[in-house]
């Protein structure tokens, strides 16, 4: 969602516009929505209804909603019904089509639009990234695993992969504007094929073929999919980060299966191993779900134990929510009671901040390769910067800038938080 505000953003330069510093002063607003997790839609209407009275204060002002929450049909009619402020409300589908949208809302039409079918994938849409090092460029779009609980493959439509050509231009292009780290995006980039190029052969031909590049990451593995030779090539391809985010969502086989994640927990510590044995230095994050449909004390237990097995090095936590249209909504009873959720929820905080702090206590003593990414936001004195591990590591500036390659010897650390000094 965040790179479709990026295309959004770059049309919008294309047509004339340049960036308002605050939405009071702009003639053009858009809200980009997501409805992966939590009820967000509450939130919408009211951040939508508050933008009303700017509208009246600017007659030329333009307003819009978009993204994956307004690609739910009956939400987006609603939206549009109750506001009619509003100039214009689009789905996910509908981004190519954006210039054409604004042109009909400036010919005084009110535009509401929401297209069943994702169709091929568009290359060439201009993009205005948010200003730094680091990237991302999407490899590939929708999603076909139909985990019951997600509404992913409903909002974003069928998996379709990029050509490495156009995967490979785009990462040029951005190196070329000045980033260095770039992150290939995907829901399941394990499954990337385009005709015949499988995920571990497009990593070799971009850390090999992109010439300024300096670090490649990328995001979700699957884990049902999770080859060797994807492991092999995060050993031997010397651009590619040590780190992998592998979402479990579980620890219970039985969960697993409701899910349908198709891989158990063994299937999973097996492939924990597997990095573990190839790639010793990876930091291995997650993603949870606490509470989902049917989820007992047992269930919940036995994701705490493989939390404790494998000892992630971070993880993203979320209490299970009903997303309308998947199979658990249609089929599920939601009946874990929300406190029991919450109650889980913060179990399993509280597990992953202590693991979270013993892995990074690990770290104390080591020498790591940072990029420095910006100024500290709690001391003007001091930068941050990540690990090739994608930790946060916070160091005094001494000089140095965003954008540098340092040497950091680690002195303390907080559960989120590497503290250091530059070694050279
Ligand atoms: N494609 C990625 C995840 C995309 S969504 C993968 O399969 O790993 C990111 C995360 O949001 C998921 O891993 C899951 O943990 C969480 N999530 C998705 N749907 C959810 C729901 N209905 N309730 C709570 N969390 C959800
Ligand atoms: Fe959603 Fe599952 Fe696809 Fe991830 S793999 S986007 S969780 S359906």
């Amino acid at each position: 969602n965040e790179h479709d505000s990026e295309n959004i953003a770059g049309m919008l330069v294309r047509c004339g516009y340049t960036k308002a510093d605050c939405k009071e002063t702009a003639d053009f607003i858009l809200f980009n929505t997501c409805c992966v997790r939590e009820h967000a839609e509450l939130r919408t209407f009211g951040n939508v209804g508050f933008v009303k009275e700017l509208k009246q204060k600017n007659p030329r002002l333009i307003l819009g909603v978009c993204g994956c929450m307004m690609q739910q049909k009956q939400v987006a009619k609603k939206l549009f019904d109750r506001f009619p402020f509003v100039d214009m409300v689009f789905g996910t589908h509908e981004l190519k089509n954006f210039p054409l949208l604004l042109e009909q809302v400036f010919n005084n039409r009110r535009i509401l639009r929401v297209d069943d079918s994702a169709g091929e994938v568009i290359e060439g849409l201009p993009a205005e990234r948010e200003p730094g090092f680091s990237t991302f460029v999407n490899i590939m779009y929708g999603c076909d695993n139909f985990c019951t609980y997600c509404i992913v493959p409903y909002v974003r439509g069928r998996e379709r992969s990029r050509s490495p050509e156009n995967i490979i231009a785009e990462v040029r292009q951005v190196v070329n504007d000045g980033y260095i780290e770039v992150t290939l995006l995907g829901q399941n980039v394990n499954s990337y094929n385009y005709d015949g190029v499988h995920f571990p052969e497009l990593l070799k031909r971009v850390n090999d073929e992109v010439r300024g590049l300096k670090r490649l990451r990328f995001m979700t593995s699957h884990p049902k999919d999770l080859s060797d030779e994807l492991i092999d090539a995060m050993a031997s391809l010397d651009k590619v980060c040590k780190h992998i985010h592998l979402p479990v969502q579980s620890g219970s086989d039985r969960m697993l299966e409701k899910m349908n994640r198709k891989y158990t927990v063994a299937g999973y510590l097996e492939r924990i191993e597997k990095i573990r044995e190839i790639v010793p230095e990876a930091a291995i994050t997650t993603d949870i779900i606490a509470g989902f449909c049917s989820e007992t004390e047992e269930d919940h237990r036995a994701t705490l134990e493989l939390m404790q097995k494998v000892r992630f090095d971070s993880a993203f936590m979320f209490q299970y929510s009903q997303r309308p249209g998947t199979k658990a909504a249609r089929h599920f009873p939601d009946d874990v009671p929300p406190e029991v959720k919450t109650r889980r929820l913060n179990e399993i905080i509280e597990l992953q901040s202590a693991i979270s702090l013993e892995r990074n206590r690990e770290c104390v003593g080591q020498t790591y390769e940072v990029l420095i990414e910006g100024t500290s936001k709690r001391d003007s004195g001091s930068l941050f910067g990540r690990t090739s591990s994608n930790k946060v590591c916070v160091f005094p500036a001494l000089g140095h800038r965003p954008g540098e390659y340092v040497k950091i010897n680690v002195e303390s650390c907080t559960s989120a938080t590497l503290l250091g000094n530059i070694v050279e």
